[in-house]
Order: structure tokens, then C-alpha cells, then sequence
């Protein structure tokens, strides 16, 4: 059991090359036609027909995406693609080939009219857990389908920027929901137009039965649909926390947003699913909407705390990448790509901003806060302290960066974190990381990438020395940060705190509160070791033999049963502080039902607290870093 299990891993759609974001090109001729089939769906197979515009060479190459962006990794999509056949004009097959996992060559391509081939999802199946849910496709014949459509459509050699039209049959039960621009709607063809293949893939699609709000925040369109297997999540229930979310981070972000609509996805999954997915969940970002994947079971107050965390991580990239990114993510190759190195901006000043912003607009306290901070400095420490992060950034998909990729969202954020203090602090407070992405925003934008090697260069002669010497060290460099160095000048340092624990399996924030010990016949039980108030109240006690959660018994404890065992723990992940339950122990050889409610168990930790002896100066940068 491990709490990484069900780490909420954000992803990001580096954003690149849009056009513009508004597609009303009805007027425009379009070039390939491509048609999806959802309603005769046979063995989980979804059947895609690609209609290209007359072919002038002798030969072609048809490609699925190799990687798309946001995912830092290589996916390979096309191994969900089978039984690809070409066809003439007159309805002959032609000869195709597959040159590599995501490559078809077509001779005779001037003869080419239409491809016709079946895709598989990427919720079952050998190869389908590779994949992120939230960068996955779903099909459920006539309850859901989740459409991300790099891993259904694909593109000509020299045509990516050619437009689409995508014509979708579907079930008449089931509705669509996407950011993609509408041609137009019936209950059985859905028609949607895009500008570039870009737009394919930056625009997921979800079907599912009618479960959706929208709602205007001034000059923006919200818009949030669910699909919830067990029906009992309500798109109307999540409402308000949007709302209240997204007007403090527009109020946050200032100027620096023009995001005029925005769609959330999101596709809620079984448990079986999520074991299936060894616990990744999470969002992947996209210009104008973002897909996210959480967990059925997880209750109301648990759901809406992940989706405030997630979707604002993800709309903050509407501020990096989308209006501040390179050449690399401009033109972005979905089958030879090349790496930026400003992670550390993408998704670390993003994650930065995600919880920044939260104690900046009230929503959560300063204790909070710290924890969170806390939280990252301890995850990570999981990863090479010692990797050049700019490095790591234009190597990412091969090893040893690859592994290293999930600290991102932890040293990422502290770097951006340590550069808004250095940079408050030589502003007397007046600027931070904040405003030099404003400022990068203005002079950017969605339209102009910069060059790549330049960038640090020129957040520095819009700043410091001080921040000169930071990137050189520490996000260039091999030096490990040392974080109290910077803590310490907003009055912060290290003392006895309390935090929440990850769930009532803990005793602390990092170990459960039992181990596995072998019984006089060698047998593995897991025995209580520790306590923590929840179950403490319950009557559980050290020495108890723990056997099984809320009604499930675990396994004989042994490696092979690890999933079964994970099966057992994962629930308590998603309960809120309201969730009634029961503990099944044996004590005396006496089997006894626990019953209590889970509370909000805490641990005393060592952990970043105020220090009580700041002075007045350090106090005010203090509050200039969290409320400025
Ligand atoms: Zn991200």
C-alpha cells in the first residue's frame, strides 16, 4: 500500500501553433473527412473511415501520433490501430504497409479515396495501461465513450495543417460534450469542425447521458460535464466550487487571462479501472478544456477538494504554456519531437500558481499552505535532487530524466516558489514570479514562441542578480536547493505542526498503522502498531491483528495478493470526514466489527511553521508573497 497509489498526477497539453482559438471556419473548404462509428461498435473496436483530399505524389505516409503534448512520454498510439486497409476510387483495396508501431505508407497514393481501420480503447486491453486514463479513450457501447483522438485519427505526411471535418454516429442516448466547434447536431450524427489536426487532438470529446452545467463567469464560458457509472455524481453538485474557483484565479491571474470559454471533462471511473491503472488518475490540459479522470467511489467533499486542485492546475496553463512557450512546443512533432527545457515553467510555475493562488484569494489558510509546501519538499525528495532540470526537460522521454519526470510538480514548484521570494524581495515586495509571466504574456502570447535558449537569459534582465545566480545553481545547475534558505527570509522555519492524515489507514503522514509480522506459524498478519484518534475512538488497539476495512477482508498477505490487498486500502484514499465505516480486527483470537467515522485524524510532524520571532520586514515580505 502506498499513498503514490493514488498520487493525482496533472498532466499538461503544452500548447503550440493554435491558428486561433476561435474556430468558426464554416466557410472554409474542408480537406479530410473523417467519420467515427459509435454506434456499431463489434469486440470494443471503434471503426474510423479518413477521407483525404486528391493525393498529387506516388506515395504517402499515414501517421498516428507517436507522443502528443502534455504527456513528456512516448505513447505509441498507434498499436491501437488494426486492420488498416487503403481503397481507390472505385472501392479496390490498395497496398499499404506499416512501416513502424505508428507509420503506414500508401503506394499508389493517387488513387488514394478513403482508409478504413478499427481502434481499440485504451481502458482494457495489453497495452492499454501504458497510457493515462486522461490521454485514454473509453468505449462503452451506448453508456460512455471518453474521446481523446490522437489515438483514433490520424494525419497525412504534409497535412497537418490541412482542416477536418469529423462526423461522429452515435448512440441516441448519449450526448456530446467538447470544445471542438459544432457544424452540426442530431441525436445520431454529430458533425465537428477543425482547423488543423492540431484541433483533433486538442479537443477530447465525452459522450455520456445528458449530466452537464454551463455557466458564464463574466466574459468566460464555463462549461462541466460528468460521466459517474453509478450515476450518483451530479454535474449541478460541482457548481459552486467551480465557480468559486475560477473567479479566484481570473481575479488572481488578472490581465494575464483572455481565456474566453472553457470545458471540463470529467470521466469518472470504476475501482476496477483505477486498479487496472496501478492508481494513476489526474487531468490532461488542453487550450480550451481539460480531461479529467478521478474515481466514482471517491465521496462528494474529497472529489471537489481533487477537482479544485486539478483543474486549476490545468487552467493556469492557459497562462504557460498556451501564451509563453518555444519553438519546440510551437511546432510541435507528434512523430519526432523535440524537447523544451522550460519544464520547470510549464508545469512547475503552473503547479506553483495552483496552490499560490488558493492562499492569495482566501481559499485555503496559511497552515495550509506551508503543508502543501511541505508536502512537495518531501515527495521530492523521491527524485535526483541532483539533475539539472533544464536538462531533464529536453531529455525527458529517455532514462534516467523519464523517471525523474513526476518531480515536476514537486521541485518544479519549489523552484518557482524560491524565485518569487528572491524576486519579492529585491521589489520590496511589489513584484514576483507572477508578474514576470505577465509580462512574458504580453510580449508572447499565443502566437509568438520564443527561442528556447534565450528564455532564462531574459527573465534575468527583467529581474535580478540574485535570480541569475538561482538558475544557474539550481534549475540549470547540479546544486540542490537549500529551501530554508528562502523560507527563512518570509519568516518560515521548521517546527512541530500538525497535518491531516493521507487517510485513517496512518498513524502519521507517512506510515500506516499497522505492520506485517509473521505469527508463531510463520504466518503474515498485519498487527497494529500505532494509533491515530479516529481509530483510537473506535477501539482499536496495539496488538490487535487487523484484518479486514469497511466489510472487505484482506487476502493472506503475501506479494502475489498485492492487488487484492490495494483493493482493500484504495477506498480509504476517497472518504471523506463524514464516511461511516468498519474496522474487522482479532483480538484473543476474538474477531470483533469496529464501527466509526472517519473525522480528520492528525499527525504532529515536523513541519514548515511561522517563525515567532520574524521581524517586522520579514514579516511584510511575508504577506507580499502570500497576498500580493
Ligand atoms: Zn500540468
Amino acid at each position: 500500500m502506498k499513498k503514490n497509489n493514488l498520487l493525482i498526477f496533472s498532466l499538461s497539453i503544452i500548447l503550440f501553433g493554435c491558428a486561433t482559438l476561435k474556430q468558426n471556419n464554416t466557410r472554409k473548404q474542408i480537406d479530410i473527412n473523417a467519420l467515427v462509428d459509435l454506434v456499431n461498435v463489434n469486440d470494443d473496436k471503434v471503426k474510423v473511415v479518413i477521407d483525404p483530399p486528391k493525393i498529387s505524389d506516388n506515395e504517402i505516409n499515414f501517421y498516428i501520433p507517436q507522443i502528443v503534448p502534455g504527456t513528456y512520454e512516448y505513447s505509441n498510439f498507434g498499436r491501437f490501430i488494426e486492420n488498416i486497409k487503403a481503397f481507390d476510387y472505385k472501392g479496390n483495396e490498395l497496398p499499404i504497409n506499416q512501416e513502424d508501431d505508428n507509420t503506414w505508407s500508401i503506394t499508389e497514393a493517387k488513387k488514394l479515396d478513403k482508409i478504413i481501420y478499427l481502434t481499440n480503447d485504451t481502458f482494457d486491453g495489453p497495452d492499454g495501461k501504458a497510457i493515462y486514463p486522461m490521454g485514454g479513450t473509453n468505449y462503452k457501447k451506448d453508456v460512455t465513450f471518453l474521446l481523446n483522438l490522437h489515438s483514433m485519427i490520424g494525419y497525412f505526411e504534409d497535412m497537418k495543417e490541412k482542416s477536418y471535418r469529423l462526423s461522429i454516429r452515435s448512440p441516441k442516448n448519449l450526448e456530446p460534450f467538447t470544445s471542438l466547434s459544432v457544424i452540426s447536431k442530431s441525436d445520431t450524427l454529430d458533425i465537428f469542425s477543425a482547423k488543423r489536426y492540431f484541433h483533433i487532438i486538442d479537443n477530447p470529446i465525452l459522450y455520456s447521458e445528458p449530466n452537464a452545467v454551463s455557466f458564464d463567469l463574466d466574459d468566460i464560458k464555463v462549461g462541466l460535464a460528468i460521466y459517474s457509472p453509478t450515476g450518483i455524481h451530479k454535474a449541478e453538485d460541482y457548481q459552486d466550487a467551480i465557480e468559486k474557483m475560477m473567479i479566484a484565479q481570473k481575479k488572481f491571474l488578472g490581465d494575464a487571462n483572455n481565456t474566453t470559454s472553457y470545458d471540463i471533462l470529467l470521466h469518472l471511473m470504476g475501482m476496477e479501472d483505477l486498479q487496472y491503472f496501478g492508481g494513476m488518475m489526474g487531468a490532461l490540459e488542453h487550450h480550451t478544456s481539460t480531461t479529467v479522470v478521478f474515481v466514482d467511489q471517491m465521496q462528494a467533499e474529497e472529489l471537489t477538494q481533487s477537482l479544485v486542485d486539478v483543474v486549476s492546475h490545468e487552467f493556469f496553463h492557459t497562462l504557460t504554456p498556451l501564451n509563453i512557450h518555444s519553438e519546440e512546443i510551437h511546432n510541435f512533432e507528434y512523430n519526432t519531437p523535440l524537447m523544451s527545457k522550460h519544464l520547470w515553467m510549464y508545469e512547475g510555475t503552473t503547479e506553483y500558481f495552483a496552490n499560490l493562488f488558493q492562499i492569495n484569494q482566501g481559499l485555503i489558510d496559511e497552515q495550509n499552505f506551508y503543508n502543501r509546501i511541505l508536502e512537495k519538499l518531501n515527495y521530492s525528495k523521491r527524485y535526483d535532487d541532483k539533475m539539472s532540470f533544464t536538462e531533464m526537460s529536453s531529455k525527458i522521454v529517455d532514462e534516467p530524466y523519464q523517471t525523474n519526470y513526476g518531480n515536476v510538480y514537486q521541485k518544479g514548484a519549489l523552484i518557482n516558489m524560491c524565485l518569487d521570494i528572491i524576486i519579492r524581495e529585491n521589489s520590496n515586495g511589489e513584484k514576483g514570479i507572477l508578474s514576470v509571466m505577465q509580462d512574458l504574456a504580453k510580449k508572447y502570447g499565443k502566437e509568438k514562441p520564443f527561442k528556447d535558449n534565450l528564455l532564462i537569459d531574459e527573465i534575468i534582465s527583467m529581474t535580478y542578480p540574485e535570480v541569475a545566480d538561482f538558475f544557474k545553481n539550481h534549475v540549470e545547475g547540479k546544486v540542490p536547493i537549500n529551501y530554508m534558505e528562502y523560507l527563512n527570509k518570509v519568516g518560515l522555519t521548521m517546527g512541530e505542526t500538525e497535518v491531516p492524515l493521507p487517510s485513517i489507514l496512518f498513524k502519521d503522514n507517512q506510515n500506516p498503522f499497522f505492520e506485517p509480522q509473521p505469527d508463531q506459524d510463520g504466518k503474515v498478519r498485519y498487527v497494529v502498531t500505532g494509533l491515530n484518534d479516529t481509530i483510537e475512538s473506535m477501539g482499536v488497539e496495539i496488538g490487535d491483528v487487523f484484518l479486514g476495512l469497511d466489510g472487505k477482508m484482506l487476502p493472506e498477505i503475501k506479494k502475489e495478493n498485492a492487488e487484492q490487498i490495494n483493493a482493500v486500502f484504495t477506498p480509504s484514499f476517497m472518504w471523506d470526514d463524514k464516511k461511516e465505516f468498519t474496522l474487522t480486527i482479532q483480538r484473543n483470537m476474538e474477531k470483533q466489527t469496529l464501527i466509526g467515522i472517519t473525522g480528520k485524524p492528525n499527525a504532529k510532524v515536523s513541519g514548515v511553521v511561522e517563525d515567532r520571532d520574524a521581524d517586522e520586514k520579514t514579516l511584510a515580505l511575508r504577506t507580499a508573497w502570500l497576498k500580493n
